[in-house]
């Protein structure tokens, strides 16, 4: 079967991340969607969020869709977290299935700069989704061997969402309806997440 891999920072989680993954599971057939909140990210450095309040949001996010799932593997281990390393550890586990590794295309222009991008691209298929509408020109494909093989680039929907806006958006005492599921909003709401810290 083929299984998805979705991994971010999820600080906090939004629509934008939501609906492209459920598209893609639609479009590849993905028998399962597995979501990996990321404890340090190699090239973000440290998400300003504790990961108990990020994974609670991703859980509220995921909750209704029995094929979606979600994984401790990179919280669990001492940080970076390398995706190279998370796909090792799951095709061992997984040794019958197909691996999709699913991202915005902005993460895709910046493959080369991932730890092993061959043995990424050799351990799992890639799923890109355009983070802004497309306008038929312009994606750079970065230079990896093999990458040409595995990758498909589809629409994902275009939100116009970042997490990074969002932030600061609520800093600013905006409110995240609207752009995330409703029960993540009610709990950065309940948590007054956000509230104050710019970024
Ligand atoms: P930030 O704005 O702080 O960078 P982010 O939402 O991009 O946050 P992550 O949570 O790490 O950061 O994103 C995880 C994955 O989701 C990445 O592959 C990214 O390309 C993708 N993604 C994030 N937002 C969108 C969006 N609006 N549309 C499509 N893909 C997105």
């Amino acid at each position: 079967m083929r299984i998805g891999i979705f991994g971010g920072t999820f600080d906090p989680v939004h629509d934008g991340h939501v609906n492209p993954v459920a598209r893609a599971a639609e479009r590849f057939g993905l028998a399962r969607v597995i979501w990996i909140p990321a404890r340090v990210s190699p090239l973000k450095g440290a998400p300003p969020t504790d990961a108990r309040h990020r994974v609670a949001m991703v859980a509220l996010a995921i909750d209704g869709r029995p094929d979606w799932v979600l994984s401790f593997d990179e919280l669990d281990r001492e940080p970076p977290s390398y995706t190279v390393d998370t796909l090792s550890a799951l095709s061992a586990r997984f040794l019958r299935d197909e691996l999709w590794l699913l991202m915005g295309t902005d993460a895709l222009a910046g493959l080369r700069m991932w730890k092993d991008p061959e043995e990424i691209v050799r351990l799992a298929r890639i799923a890109a989704f355009h983070r802004e509408p497309f306008v038929g020109q312009g994606l750079a494909i970065p230079e990896v061997a093999g990458l040409q093989n595995r990758l498909e680039v589809f629409d994902g929907g275009s939100f116009k969402i970042s997490a990074t806006d969002l932030r600061t958006d609520l800093a600013r005492g905006g409110s995240p309806a609207g752009r995330v599921p409703g029960p993540v909003a009610e709990y950065i709401t309940k948590h007054r997440l956000y509230r104050g810290v710019e970024g």
